[in-house]
């Protein structure tokens, strides 16, 4: 078998270590009856197969350090390295979430002064670092919705409005909450559909989830009048700000009407993700709902900050104060570009997805028609009836040319849909080096259509049957 096919547990060889801890003078010898009758089933391996272990198995996989990761609705975006220079300064790792205020003045200061630029960048009154991720944040708000109408003894409020296009997480964050979820078609230009919002919406409306842009890649230029017919209903809206980076400068959710909006810190802040975390997904909301929010506030008082309760919060969603390492990745970055560099991001976003969009325009036709905003949805169909070849085959084969596949079959409204974001940290140089493989693979498809359906063949696992992955997998080494 070849080393690097190996698993650890399979290089493992008795009595071999990595690092001989010498015997401590301060820890006493541990009695026996104390003692685990077996040793624990650990491989057991020299430094350099450690080393090289993960260094084969960090080779086997795609990161936005190795190659383009158009990853739609993810932001897979470049994280400077300063970044990750501050959020390994010892001040900061080295401190303890107990070791109380006098001795956290610095990191109360990040957490603070973070949540009120947050607060501005979305147009919020508030917001709070407690959550972990976006779906966690999503939950958070929604257990606050659910705490508002309580408090209101407006008990008839039941139902959650999430469009069609929505992330999975709205849905899922909705019915954890006890909420009953009614989903609201899209229409024809990708948008809500106003007139099937305007029959829906009712005095059982608790929340509208939205999404703006949306998973399209769409601004929602209704908003006004969504908007209007929520408010106008009694119900709240929320906004899924998992797209910021499309926005960010430009507008803000606050002023477009949203009264709690969740943020992806690991998306659009700077921290790299891919692979299940750690992420933060701040809550910011208006000031009638600040009291409900998750966690403890950070306040500067007296020359000194200090936490402090909210009133009628919800309670914790997390142990302490969120993610902080993934704040202060977000507060560097923050601190770094400024209001004007932030706007530039989300400038730079914006027309990097509609240059590549327009350069693939001709072989591959965009879902909707018109300007798009961070990311686009192409459908595949029409190559799909031509040539046998579908939107898996054509993002496995990307993979053999060193590219991340899309988003793939997502939004579920758009048949062989590949939903592509470049990210404002690509070159022209690169976007144009990622069109010319789509293209040369579009052509293939009617030339050689066999190439796409074996594809990938040059990564250690070819195709994967990803529903056997999924129902039944193989977490567990059995030697
Ligand atoms: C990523 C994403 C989410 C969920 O965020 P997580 O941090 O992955 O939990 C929700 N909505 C949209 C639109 C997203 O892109």
């Amino acid at each position: 078998m070849r080393e690097d096919n190996m698993l650890i547990f399979e290089k493992s060889v008795a009595g071999r270590r990595c690092v001989t801890m010498p015997k401590s003078p301060l820890i006493a010898d541990i009695p026996d009856g104390l003692k685990r009758s077996s040793p624990p089933g650990l491989p057991e391996v020299a430094q350099i197969d450690l080393v090289r272990h993960y260094t084969q198995l960090a080779r086997k996989a795609h990161g936005v350090d190795n190659g383009f990761y158009p990853l739609g609705s993810c932001t897979m975006k470049y994280s400077p390295r300063l970044n990750e220079d501050c959020a390994a300064l010892p001040g900061f790792t080295q401190t303890h979430p107990l070791q109380g205020e006098d001795a956290s003045q610095g990191s109360l200061a990040v957490l603070h002064d973070l949540a009120l630029s947050l607060a501005d960048i979305c147009g919020m009154d508030e917001v709070t670092l407690q959550p972990a991720a976006g779906a966690h944040g999503e939950f958070g708000a929604l257990l606050m919705v659910k705490e508002y109408f309580r408090r209101k003894n407006d008990l008839k409020r039941t139902k959650v409005i999430v469009p069609d296009s929505a992330h999975g997480t709205n849905p899922a964050g909705a019915a954890m909450c006890g909420f009953q979820v009614v989903p609201v078609p899209s229409d024809a230009g990708g948008c809500v559909d106003m007139e099937a919002l305007a029959a829906i919406a009712g005095e059982d409306t608790a929340a509208l989830m939205l999404t703006n842009p949306n998973t399209l890649g769409l601004f929602e230029k209704n908003i006004q009048e969504i908007v209007r017919i929520i408010h106008g209903a009694g119900g709240l809206m929320y906004c899924d700000g998992a797209n910021l980076n499309a926005i960010m400068g430009r507008c803000r959710p606050g002023d477009m009407g949203f009264d709690l909006v969740h943020l992806n810190l690991h998306k659009t802040f700077s921290t790299p993700h891919g692979g299940g975390g750690p992420g933060s997904g701040p809550v910011g909301c208006k000031a009638q709902l600040a009291e409900f929010l998750p966690g403890d506030r950070v306040v500067f008082e007296n020359g000194r900050y200090a936490f402090a309760k909210r009133a009628d919060s919800v309670g914790n969603v997390k142990n302490f104060y969120g993610n902080f390492l993934v704040c202060l990745r977000a507060y560097a970055y923050i601190l770094t570009l400024g209001g004007d560099g932030l706007r530039e991001v989300s400038e730079n976003a914006v027309l990097n997805a509609n240059y590549l969009m327009k350069l693939l325009a001709p072989e591959y036709a965009p879902s909707f028609e018109g300007t798009c905003m961070h990311e686009f949805v192409l459908s595949l169909e029409e190559l799909k009836k031509q040539t046998g070849v579908s939107a898996a085959d054509v993002a496995k084969s990307l993979i053999d040319r060193g590219i991340h596949p899309p988003t793939m079959y997502f939004p579920l409204i758009v048949r062989e849909a590949l939903m592509v974001e470049p990210t404002e940290t690509e070159s022209k140089e690169t976007l144009e080096r990622a069109a010319a493989a789509f293209k040369e693979l579009h052509a293939l498809a009617f030339s050689k259509p066999d190439a796409l359906l074996e594809a990938p063949v040059l990564t250690p696992i070819r195709r994967a049957d990803e529903l056997a992955a999924a129902k039944n997998p193989l977490l567990k080494f059995e030697g």
